[in-house]
């Protein structure tokens, strides 16, 4: 059988790139090589972000407000909750990228935000350690994401609308015949499509590196914790990103929802290849900068270590994504290099890889992930 579309890789953005080709009537496979509902690629840790006012470039907002409106759909659609809106604060410096980025992409798509001094902050939330020099933003509209849930979903769906999903199932190689693309499988096997969709996560590595685009695989520890008090319980205490002087990096962090709070540094720790992330936990080297930061910042927060995990970014050496068609094979679709923010966008990456596979365009304004920024001289 020659299907339309080939999606390899079946974490956030493959599954719902695969949901959303089988949704529009592609014959459509999706094949991950390790099982369902593993753990070994970038979307699992049981929350992640989703916000609006995006300090990292305002170009992304157009493509947030599309994605909080399909995680509602696909909520809709499934009878789940997936999303839940919790509000969300950032602190650092005045001029500290998380607060003037937020305030621009806010000021030119007009998003709820509110600027914080830091007696406010202590005001609103007495239990965190501001300091005089310190500002914040709230933004209402932040909220928190189920990967492992999200994933789960999207793989259902796709099935539902007559994809099949292959898992243990790893692709050792493509080739491209003029026509048709020929995935070669680990097994020896292969499989035959019209269009291929690679969303490998940390396995994208080598394709974007053919490319000259170098992505570096970083390990990130998430960890939790059971806190002394009540104080950091979902409902009393937001989400929040802390960019402070003398941090080994932005430490960010979720209230406990019932499995303790979470902590993390954004984009800290080694760098290794995909499949040399290193699993096991090391208390002194992953553990122990967490707690300090955290004491510093929430004290109790971190009373007592339950668990924790690693879990790898893709970074891009502008830290934006990169997705797009081959520049030789047009019905190649690349999605990687998420940069440690990219799984709030799952379901408009999945709408957009569809369009660039199966339609050969689409229409959100894309050109600031595209392969060929990275052949341009800078221009800001
Ligand atoms: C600790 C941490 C915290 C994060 N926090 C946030 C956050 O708060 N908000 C946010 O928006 N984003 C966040 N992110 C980023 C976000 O989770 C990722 O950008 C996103 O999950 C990437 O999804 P993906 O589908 O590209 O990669 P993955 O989930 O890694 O999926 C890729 C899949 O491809 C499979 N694969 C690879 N090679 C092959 C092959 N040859 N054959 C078959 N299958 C293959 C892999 O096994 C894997 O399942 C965070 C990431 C981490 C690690």
């Amino acid at each position: 059988m020659r299907y339309d579309v080939a999606v390899i890789g079946l974490g956030a953005m493959g599954s719902a790139a695969l949901a959303e080709s089988a949704r529009r009537g592609a014959r459509a496979i999706g094949l991950e090589q390790f099982a369902r509902g593993h753990d070994l690629g970038s979307s699992s840790g049981k929350s992640r972000m989703i916000r609006k006012a995006y300090f990292e470039d305002p170009a992304y907002v157009p493509l947030l407000l599309r994605a909080y409106e399909q995680w509602r759909e696909l909520e809709r659609a499934t009878g789940t909750s997936l999303l839940r809106i919790t509000g969300l604060l950032m602190v650092g410096q005045a001029t500290a990228e998380v607060i003037t980025g937020a305030c621009r992409a806010a000021r030119e798509h007009h998003l709820a935000l509110e600027s914080l001094s830091a007696p406010q902050i202590r005001a609103r939330y007495p239990m965190l350690k501001v300091l005089d020099d310190e500002v914040g933003v709230y933004e209402p509209d932040g909220g928190v994401l189920d990967p492992e849930k999200a994933v789960e979903i999207y793989l259902e769906q796709a099935a539902n609308a007559g994809a099949h999903l292959r898992f243990e199932t790893g692709m050792a190689n493509w080739q491209y015949d003029g026509e048709t693309f020929i995935v070669q499988l680990r097994d020896g096997t292969e499989v035959r499509s019209g269009a291929l969709i690679l969303s490998l996560g940390p396995w994208l590595q080598d394709e974007l590196a053919k490319l000259g685009i170098a992505i570096r695989i970083q390990r990130n520890v998430q960890a939790w914790f059971t806190p002394s008090a009540n104080d950091y319980l979902a409902g009393r205490f937001p989400p929040f990103l802390l960019d402070r002087t003398g941090l080994p990096a932005p430490l960010y962090g979720f209230p406990d929802f019932g499995d303790g709070v979470k902590a993390a540094f954004h984009s800290h720790g080694e760098l290794s290849a995909p499949d040399a992330v290193v699993r096991e936990i090391d208390c002194a080297r992953d553990i122990e900068p967490i707690v300090r930061a955290m004491d510093q910042w929430m004290p109790g927060a971190a009373n007592t270590f339950r668990a924790a995990k690693p879990c790898p970014y893709s970074l891009t050496p502008d830290g934006h994504f990169v997705v797009d068609r081959h520049p030789e094979h047009p019905r190649l679709v690349l999605c990687g290099g998420f940069s440690g923010h990219g799984f709030k966008f799952a379901p408009v990456i999945g709408e957009i890889a569809t369009d660039l596979a199966l339609e050969g365009q689409t229409s959100p304004d894309i050109e600031f992930l595209s392969v060929r920024r990275f052949s341009k001289p800078a221009e800001r």
